[in-house]
C-alpha cells in the first residue's frame, strides 16, 4: 500500500496541491501497532543465496517497529530452519535468485510475500556504501562484520529497500549487531589473533599456538577439522559433551588411541583425493592409496564401534558401504602401479581380455629376442653379442671391435660407438614393429581403462568423502585425546550457567614449551555476584597470560577438549571477545587508537551475559585522560549491560578504575602478587583479590 500525502499547504498552494508517495506499507515493513501482534518481532528479512547450493547463506533481519536489525551468516544447512524460527513478515531477495528461493521454502512458509529486488542492490560494494552512509561510519570493524561480505549484503540491501519503501524515515536503526546461529561459536579475526589460536603475530608459522600444542593428529583431514574446531568452537552443551565423551574414552584407554593413531596414519588424505577426482586428474597411485585405506577400513571400524562412543558411532554411521569401489579398484587396477597414468603396467592383470592378449604379445616378443640373440651368436661365433634397445633406434645388434671381422654381410650398420658397431637386419625389423604395436597398443588401452575406472571412482565422491570426515573426527578426537593424556588435562564440567570455576589453571601453551621459571597456576572464578575482574598489576607481572589463559580453558572446553587446569566448571560462552590495547595496523591505514575503538565498539554492540570479554590496557592508544575516560565508560557500559554483565577480565594500568570497580556490584580487583626485595621486584605469577599498590 502506497500512501501519498498532500505536501505543500493546499492554502498557499497555487493550482494543484503538491503530492507525493510519503510512505510504502508492505508486510515486513509494517509498524501500526494497530496492525501488529505486539507478542512478537514483525520482522523484514534478506536472504542473500548463492550461486548453487551448499555454500553458506546471508540473512539479515529487521524489525522496524522495533529497530531490531541483526545480519549474520548461516549454513546452508540451516536455511530452513532459520527461517522457521523467525516468524519473517516477507522475505526480500535478489530478483535472479527467487526461483531458487521459492525452492528451498519448506511448505509452511510458501505463502510468506517474497519480494524481488535489483541485483545490484545485493553487490558488495553497494551495500557497504549504503551501511556506511546510514550509519556515517568509514568502516564496518565496529559492528564486528568487516570481514563477513554476506552479512554485510543482506544488511546493505535490507537497508535499501527500507530507506525506499520508508521514504528515507529509518533513523531508528542505530545499530547493527551480528546474528550467529548455528552449533558454533564465532571468533572474530581481532579474537582468534590475540588468543594466538592459529598464528602468532606476522608469523606464517604455527608455533607457539594453540593449535600447535593442541595438533596431535596424523591425517591431513584430521588436521584440517582440529584446526576448524579450534577457530569454532561449540555453543550447545550437549554436542560439546559428546565430543567430550569419546575423547574420555580413548584418555582412558592408551592401546585404543595407540591402535587407531598406527591405523589412521596409513590411510590416505582422501579429501585431497576427493578433490582431484573432481576434476579427473587423480594418479593410478591415488586411486591405490584410495584402495589401500579402503582396505583397511573395515578393521579400523570395527575397532571404532566397539569403543561404545555416541560420537564415533555418529562417525562411523555416516559412511556408506564402499565395498563395491574397493572391490573395482582390487580388480582394475595393478598392484603397484606407476606414479603416471600414461606409463605401462596401471592396470592389472585379468581385468581386461583385450589387454591381457596385446600384454602377451610383447612378452612373447622378449622371449623371441633372447633366441633370436642366441641363435645369432651361433651364427656368426661372437659370443658378445648382444641384442638391445634404445628410444633413437629400436631394437639392434651390438658388436664389440675385435669381432667386426665376424660379421655377416646381410647386417646393415647403423650406428658406429666408441666400443663397436650397431647393426639392424630384416627379420629385427620385423618383429620390432609387432612388439612395438603391441606396446602402444597395450598403453593406449590401459588409458581407456584407467579413464573408465577414473569415471567409475568419481561417482564415488561423496561416500569418500563421508569416509574422509569419519577419519577426520576420529583424528581430531585421537589428538585431544593423547594431548590431554599427555599434558594433564582434566574434563571440564560443561554447563548452561554463566559461571565460570577453573582451579589451578594454566596456559596451554607455556604450559607446553619450556621456560626458565616455572609456570605458576591461577585459578579464575565468575558467578552470578562477581563478573567485572578488573586486573591490576605492574609491566611483566603476568595480566595478560592470565586473560588468555582464561580464554583459552574456555575455548578449549567449547572445542570439547580438555583443559590444562586442576579442575574446571565452564558455563557455555556464546561469544568470547578479546581486545588489546596497542597494536599498529598501519596496513589499513587506519591510527592505533581508531583500530581499538572500532574493535571495541564490536565487543559493546555484541556482547551479552553469557559472552567472556576479555579486555587488554585499552584506552592506551590515546592521552592518558581520555584514556582513562574510555576505559571508565567501557566499565560502565558493560557492567550495566541490559541482558546483564558479561564476565570480563580487564587489565588495566588506570589506577582510577580500581576505585569505580570497587563500588560496582558486580565488580571485582583483582592484581598480580609481587614481593619487594630492596630494590627488587619479584614477580610471584599469583592474581589474587586486591588492588596494585
Ligand atoms: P603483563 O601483561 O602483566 O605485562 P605478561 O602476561 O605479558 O605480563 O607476562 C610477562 C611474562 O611473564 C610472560 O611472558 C611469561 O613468561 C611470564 N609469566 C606470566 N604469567 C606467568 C605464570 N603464571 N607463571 C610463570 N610465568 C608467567
Ligand atoms: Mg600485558
Amino acid at each position: 500500500v502506497a500512501i501519498c500525502e498532500q505536501v505543500e499547504d493546499p492554502r498557499k498552494a497555487k493550482g494543484l496541491v503538491r503530492r507525493e508517495v510519503v510512505e510504502v506499507i508492505t508486510p515486513g515493513t509494517l509498524v501500526h501497532d494497530q496492525l501488529l501482534d505486539g507478542s512478537r518481532n514483525n520482522y523484514l528479512v534478506s536472504i542473500v543465496l548463492p550461486v548453487r547450493p551448499g555454500n553458506p547463506v546471508g540473512l539479515a533481519r529487521v524489525d522496524l517497529s522495533t529497530g531490531a536489525f541483526r545480519t549474520g551468516v548461516i549454513e546452508w544447512d540451516d536455511v530452513t530452519d532459520e527461517l522457521g524460527r523467525t516468524p519473517a513478515g516477507e522475505i526480500i531477495c535478489d530478483r535472479n535468485r527467487s526461483e531458487f528461493l521459492k525452492a528451498i521454502l519448506p511448505p509452511e512458509l510458501a505463502s510468506l510475500p517474497t519480494t524481488q529486488r535489483e541485483a545490484w542492490e545485493f553487490e558488495e560494494a553497494r551495500a557497504r556504501t549504503v551501511l556506511h552512509e546510514h550509519f556515517d561510519v568509514s568502516t564496518l570493524g565496529g559492528f564486528g562484520i568487516e570481514e563477513m561480505p554476506l552479512a554485510i549484503v543482506a544488511a546493505g540491501s535490507a537497508l535499501s529497500y527500507l530507506a525506499e519503501t520508508r521514504c528515507g524515515s529509518i533513523d531508528h536503526l542505530t545499530s547493527l549487531s551480528v546474528d550467529h546461529t548455528g552449533d558454533s561459536m564465532l571468533l572474530d579475526g581481532q579474537t582468534r589473533r590475540n588468543l594466538e589460536l592459529t598464528s602468532r603475530g606476522d608469523n606464517a608459522q604455527s608455533e607457539g599456538t594453540l593449535l600447535s600444542v593442541i595438533d596431535r593428529t596424523v591425517t591431513g583431514p584430521g588436521a584440517r577439522l582440529l584446526r576448524h574446531w579450534l577457530t569454532n568452537p561449540l555453543v550447545h552443551v550437549e554436542g560439546i559433551r559428546t565430543r567430550q565423551d569419546a575423547v574420555e574414552v580413548l584418555v582412558d584407554s592408551v592401546p585404543a588411541e595407540e591402535d587407531l593413531e598406527g591405523r589412521l596414519r596409513r590411510t590416505a588424505d582422501l579429501e585431497r583425493i576427493c578433490a582431484r577426482l573432481g576434476v579427473r586428474r587423480v594418479s593410478p597411485r591415488d586411486l591405490a592409496a584410495i584402495r589401500a585405506t579402503l582396505s583397511d577400513w573395515p578393521e579400523l571400524r570395527e575397532n571404532v564401534a566397539a569403543l561404545g562412543s555416541v560420537f564415533f558411532d555418529a562417525s562411523l554411521a555416516e559412511v556408506p558401504d564402499l565395498e563395491p569401489l574397493a572391490v573395482s579398484l582390487r580388480g582394475a587396477l595393478a598392484i603397484d602401479p606407476p606414479a603416471r597414468a600414461s606409463d605401462p603396467g596401471v592396470i592389472a592383470d585379468g581385468h581386461s581380455p583385450a589387454l591381457d592378449e596385446v600384454r602377451a604379445v610383447s612378452r612373447d616378443g622378449r622371449g623371441w629376442i633372447t633366441s633370436y640373440e642366441a641363435q645369432a651368436r651361433e651364427e656368426t661365433g661372437i659370443g658378445s653379442l648382444k641384442v638391445r634397445f634404445n628410444k633413437v633406434f629400436g631394437y639392434f645388434i651390438e658388436v664389440t671391435r675385435p669381432n667386426l671381422h665376424l660379421v655377416p654381410d646381410e647386417y646393415t650398420r647403423k650406428q658406429t660407438t666408441a666400443n663397436g658397431e650397431r647393426y639392424i637386419t630384416e627379420e629385427l625389423k620385423t618383429f620390432e614393429s609387432r612388439v612395438l604395436n603391441a606396446d602402444e597398443e597395450a598403453l593406449s588401452l590401459e588409458a581407456t581403462l584407467f579413464e573408465a575406472l577414473v569415471e567409475e571412482c568419481g561417482a564415488w565422491i561423496g561416500p569418500l568423502q563421508a569416509l574422509a570426515r569419519a577419519i577426520a573426527h576420529l583424528d581430531a578426537v585421537r589428538s585431544l585425546a593423547r594431548v590431554a593424556r599427555e599434558q594433564g588435562y582434566v574434563r571440564p564440567v560443561v554447563d548452561d550457567s554463566t559461571e565460570i570455576e577453573v582451579r589451578e589453571g594454566r596456559h596451554p601453551v607455556l604450559d607446553a614449551v619450556e621456560m626458565d621459571e616455572i609456570f605458576v597456576p591461577n585459578d579464575a572464578r565468575f558467578d552470578v555476584d562477581l563478573r567485572f575482574h578488573l586486573v591490576t598489576g605492574p609491566n611483566m607481572a603476568g595480566k595478560s597470560t592470565y586473560l588468555r589463559q582464561v580464554g583459552l580453558i574456555v575455548l578449549l572446553a567449547q572445542v570439547g577438549s580438555f583443559v590444562p587446569a586442576a579442575a574446571a566448571r565452564v558455563g557455555v560462552a556464546d561469544r568470547i571477545f578479546t581486545r588489546v590495547g596497542t597494536s599498529d595496523d598501519l596496513l589499513q591505514g587506519r591510527s592505533t587508537f581508531l583500530v581499538e575503538m572500532v574493535e571495541t565498539a564490536g565487543i559493546l554492540h555484541n556482547a551479552t551475559d553469557r559472552s567472556l570479554v576479555l579486555l587488554d590496557e585499552i584506552g592506551r592508544g590515546t592521552s592518558t585522560y581520555d584514556g582513562l575516560a574510555l576505559a571508565w565508560a567501557i566499565t560502565e557500559f558493560l557492567h550495566g549491560l541490559p541482558t546483564g554483565c558479561p564476565r570480563t577480565l580487564f587489565a588495566t594500568h588506570y589506577h582510577e578504575l580500581t576505585e569505580l570497580v570497587a563500588g560496582l556490584p558486580h565488580g571485582c580487583n583483582l592484581t598480580t602478587q609481587v614481593r619487594e626485595q630492596g630494590e627488587k621486584v619479584i614477580f610471584l605469577r599469583r592474581i589474587v583479590e586486591g588492588v596494585a599498590d
